[in-house]
C-alpha cells in the first residue's frame, strides 16, 4: 500500500502499532501530522564554543548564558556538610567543564551514562579550583553521531516539544529524529503545496516540501529561517484573506439605508453644544456621513483614546437615523454605562423631538416587555442597553444603525450576532483601546477605521502619583481641597481575590469608615456592581448632579463614565490593576478644563522604586522584564498619558494575545507568528492577499483553487471572519 499524508504512521518503517499509540498521545496520529509537528527550538553547531573558549570568555567577564558540547568523563555525589551534591565531569576536545546539582539528585543519578554526548544549556562560572562550572543546566542528550560531527559538519540539530508522559515512555528527541527524518523521506514528495505558485514566486518564497524539510533539518540557518518566513507569511495570508472576503462581501451589498442627510434637527442639535467639535471629530462624522449616503451599509471602527469625544459622534449618527425614521441601538458593555449613556442622551436632548429607551438586564419584567412591545412596532428611538439588546426577545423591526461602545468588551461572536438580527443596518463600532496597527488589521481588518487622534482642546494633560498607602491621609487632605472648591473626586478599590464579595467588602468598609471619619462633613457616595440598577443610576445621577463631592466604587465605573467636574481619581492598591484598566479607570478624570490628578496608591516599597522601562526594554532580559513588571507597569502611568503608548509598554509586558484586555475578543491563535515581532510579514502578507482577492473574489480561476480548498480543510474555526459558503 502506498503511504500518503493521510495514512496512519504505523505504515512507517520503524513504527509498528504500539509506537503509533504513544505518538498519538501527543497529538500525533497521520503522515501529515508527524511532517508538521516541528520542532520547538535548535542547537546550531555555529554558536557552540569549546571549553577552553568558554573559560576564557567567564574568565574575562562574560556573565550569560551559553551552550557547550561534551560528553560524560565521570559523576559522583560529593557529601558538603549535611547535603549531597551531585557532579558530572564532561570533555570535549579542549579540556573538562562540569555540571552540578545541588538537589533532585535522585533524579539525575542514573541519567548520565559515560561516554553519552549531551549539549548542556547555562550560566557558566569559574570555580575556587579553577573548573568550568555550570549549575542546574539545561540539558540535551545527543545522539553519538550527530555529537561527533558536531562541529566539522553544518549541522542544526532539532529539539521537539515532547510532554512529560511519553518522554517517560521513551519517546526521546532522538527517537522523534529519526521517525520524522524516515516520515520525510518515504513522504516528503506527498505534501502539496499549499499557496499558489505566482505568490511563492512573486514573493520569494520557499516552497512547501523545502520548508517541511528544512524546519526539521535545516540545511543552514539561511533556509531556517527562509522555512519560518514562509510558513508565518502562509498564516497571516490565509486570516488576511478571510478579512478580505468578508469586506469585499460587504461592500457588495447595495441595499443598505441610503440616509438623507441635511437635518434641521442635527443643526440644531450642534448649534446647543456648548463645545465645538474637534477636526478628528469633524472628519470622523464626514467618514461616517459618506457611510450613512451610500447603499452599501457602515461597517466602521471608530478608535479614539479614552477622552477623545467618540460619544458625541455617535450620538450625532444616531440622530441622524432616527431622524430618517429608524430605529437605533447604542450598546455598551455595562450596565452602569448604559444608564450613563440613557441618562445624558435624556439630558443633552431635552426639548428636541427623539425618543431615549433604556433596556437592560435588571430592569423589572413590566418595564422590558413594555420596551420591546416599542421595539417590534417599529417606534424610531435610540434604544440604549447593555447585551440586553440582542436578547432573543428583543426585536426590531426598523433597525437602522447599530452602534456598539466600547467594543473590545465584546466578543467579535456578539458583534455579528447583533447585525444578523435585521437585514441590513449600518454599524459603529468604538473603542478606546489603542490598539497598533497590525492588530487592528488583523481584529478589526474587515471594518474601514476613523481615528479620533485628537483630544478637545481645553484638554490639561493629567498629572499622576505614585504614593504610599502610609501617605492616605494627606491624600484625603488634599481631596478635600479639592471638593472645598467644587469639584469632585473618584476612590476605587479593586476586585479582591476574584471574588465580587470580598470586592464588595472593601468598597463598602472604606465607604462607612470613611464616611463616619475623615469626610464626615462631604456627601459621600458609593457604588458597586451587586446593586440594583435603579440604585445604580440613583447613585450616578447623584454624582452627575453633584449631590455627591466624593464616589467610593469598586471597579464598575472602569469604562466610559463621564463626569466632567471630577478631577480627582484615587486608585488604591494600584499595583493590583492591569495597565489598560488603570489607563481607563484613570481616563475618568481629566475631561473638564481642570487640572487631573490621578494618584495610585500602593505599598510604601512599590511606591519608592522608579523604572522607567521603555528606555531599555530592548535590553532588559525576559527575566528582568517579569520580575519588574508591576513596577514597571506603575512607573508607566506616571510617565505616559497616551493610550498607544501605553499600550505599546502593555503588548512588551504581556504579549498580544493579552494586550488590553483583547484576550477573549477572537484574535486568532497563530501557530507561527506572532503579531508583535512579524508585523512586516503581516503587511506583506496583506498586501499579497488583499490583492488576490479583489483581483478574483470568488477565487474561481485555476490558480487560486488552492487556496479555496485551503480555507475550507485547514482554517474553517477562523470562518467568523468571512462570509463565504
Ligand atoms: P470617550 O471618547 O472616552 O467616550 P466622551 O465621548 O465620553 O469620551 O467625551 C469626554 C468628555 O469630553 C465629555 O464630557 C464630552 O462632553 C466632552 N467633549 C466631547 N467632545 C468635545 C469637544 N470637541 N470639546 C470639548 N469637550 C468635548
Ligand atoms: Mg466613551
Amino acid at each position: 500500500m502506498a503511504i500518503t499524508l493521510n495514512s496512519s504512521i504505523q505504515y512507517l518503517k520503524s513504527i509498528g502499532p504500539k509506537r503509533a499509540e504513544l505518538f498519538s498521545t501527543i497529538g500525533i496520529k497521520t503522515v501529515r501530522d508527524l511532517l508538521y509537528y516541528f520542532p520547538s527550538r535548535y542547537l546550531d553547531r555555529t554558536t557552540i564554543l569549546d571549553s577552553s573558549k568558554v573559560f576564557k570568555f567567564v574568565a574575562s567577564g562574560y556573565n550569560n548564558e551559553i551552550t557547550i558540547v561534551g560528553k560524560v568523563a565521570d559523576t559522583e555525589e560529593i557529601r558538603y556538610g549535611k547535603k549531597n551534591i551531585f557532579k558530572v565531569t564532561f570533555k570535549d576536545d579542549k579540556g573538562f567543564f562540569e555540571c552540578v546539582w545541588f538537589s533532585g539528585i535522585k533524579f539525575f543519578r542514573n541519567r548520565f551514562k559515560e561516554d553519552d554526548y549531551y549539549a548542556i544549556s547555562a550560566k557558566p562560572v569559574i570555580t575556587r579550583y579553577g573548573h568550568l562550572q555550570f549549575a542546574h543546566p539545561d540539558f540535551d542528550k545527543l545522539d553519538s553521531e550527530e555529537s561527533l560531527n558536531f562541529r566539522n559538519t553544518g549541522k542544526i540539530i532539532p529539539f521537539y516539544k515532547i510532554p512529560q508522559n511519553p518522554k517517560k515512555q521513551n519517546l526521546s528527541d532522538l527517537s522523534l529524529r529519526r521517525v520524522i527524518s524516515s516520515a520525510v523521506e518515504q513522504c516528503i514528495n506527498e505534501i502539496e503545496e499549499t499557496l499558489p505558485k505566482e505568490i511563492i514566486e512573486n514573493n520569494n518564497l520557499l516552497n512547501i516540501k523545502s520548508t517541511v524539510k528544512n524546519k526539521h533539518f535545516p540545511e543552514s540557518s539561511g533556509l531556517l529561517e527562509r522555512a519560518n518566513y514562509r510558513l508565518k507569511f502562509e498564516e497571516f495570508f490565509y486570516i488576511e484573506s478571510l478579512i478580505a472576503l468578508k469586506k469585499l462581501n460587504n461592500k457588495k451589498i447595495q441595499n443598505g439605508i441610503k440616509y438623507k442627510l441635511n437635518i434641521p434637527l442635527v443643526k440644531d442639535f450642534l448649534n446647543s453644544l456648548k463645545f465645538e467639535l474637534t477636526n478628528a471629530q469633524l472628519k470622523t462624522l464626514h467618514e461616517i456621513r459618506l457611510d450613512m449616503e451610500s447603499a452599501t451599509p457602515m461597517n466602521r471602527l471608530v478608535q479614539g483614546d479614552v477622552g477623545s469625544g467618540k460619544t458625541i459622534v455617535a450620538l450625532i449618527a444616531l440622530l441622524i437615523a432616527v431622524s430618517n425614521g429608524k430605529q437605533t441601538a447604542f450598546m455598551a458593555p455595562t450596565e452602569i454605562l448604559a444608564i450613563q449613556h440613557f441618562y445624558n442622551l435624556q439630558t443633552m436632548l431635552k426639548g428636541f423631538p427623539v425618543e431615549v429607551e433604556l433596556l437592560i438586564g435588571g430592569q423589572r419584567k413590566k418595564e422590558k416587555d413594555a420596551t420591546y412591545e416599542k421595539m417590534s412596532n417599529g417606534a424610531p428611538a435610540i434604544y440604549v442597553g447593555t447585551h440586553a439588546l440582542i436578547e432573543e426577545k428583543a426585536n426590531f423591526s426598523n433597525l437602522g444603525l447599530v452602534i456598539i461602545d466600547e467594543q473590545h468588551r465584546f466578543g467579535v461572536a456578539q458583534r455579528s450576532d447583533l447585525i444578523t438580527k435585521s437585514f441590513t443596518p449600518d454599524v459603529l463600532v468604538m473603542t478606546a483601546t489603542p490598539i497598533p496597527r497590525t492588530l487592528t488589521m488583523t481584529l478589526y481588518g474587515d471594518l474601514d477605521v476613523s481615528i479620533i487622534d485628537e483630544m478637545p482642546k481645553d484638554r490639561i494633560p493629567i498629572k499622576t502619583y505614585l504614593r504610599s498607602d502610609k501617605k492616605l491621609d494627606k491624600i484625603y487632605k488634599f481631596i478635600i481641597d479639592s471638593v472645598d472648591k467644587g469639584l469632585q473626586a473618584f476612590i476605587v478599590y479593586p476586585l479582591v481575590e476574584d471574588s465580587d464579595k470580598l470586592d464588595l467588602k472593601a468598597a463598602e468598609t472604606y465607604y462607612n469608615e470613611l464616611n463616619n471619619s475623615v469626610f464626615s462633613n462631604y456627601n459621600v457616595g458609593l457604588i458597586h456592581g451587586k446593586m440594583k440598577w435603579n440604585e445604580k443610576k440613583e447613585v450616578m445621577q447623584k454624582f452627575s448632579d453633584k449631590e455627591f463631592d466624593i464616589l467610593i466604587s469598586t471597579t464598575v465605573i472602569e469604562v466610559g463614565i463621564d463626569i466632567p467636574n471630577a478631577n480627582i481619581i484615587v486608585i488604591n492598591d494600584a499595583h493590583r490593576f492591569g495597565l489598560s484598566q488603570l489607563h481607563q479607570l484613570r481616563g475618568r478624570i481629566g475631561r473638564g478644563s481642570e487640572q487631573g490628578h490621578c494618584i495610585l496608591v500602593t505599598s510604601e516599597e512599590l511606591s519608592k522604586k522608579q523604572f522607567d522601562a521603555t528606555f531599555s526594554f530592548d535590553f532588559l532580559s525576559d527575566a528582568q522584564i517579569q520580575k519588574n513588571k508591576t513596577i514597571i507597569r506603575l512607573n508607566a502611568l506616571v510617565n505616559y498619558t497616551s493610550g498607544f503608548k501605553l499600550a505599546e509598554i502593555d503588548m512588551k509586558l504581556r504579549g498580544p494575545g493579552d494586550i488590553f484586555g483583547l484576550k477573549q475578543s477572537g484574535l486568532p491563535d497563530f501557530k507561527y507568528a506572532n503579531l508583535v515581532e512579524d508585523q512586516d510579514i503581516l503587511l506583506k502578507a496583506k498586501q499579497v492577499a488583499f490583492e488576490t482577492i479583489e483581483n478574483d473574489p470568488q477565487l474561481s480561476s485555476d490558480k487560486n483553487e488552492v487556496i479555496k480548498n485551503n480555507i475550507k480543510q485547514f482554517y474553517k474555526n477562523n470562518f467568523h471572519y468571512s462570509n463565504i459558503a
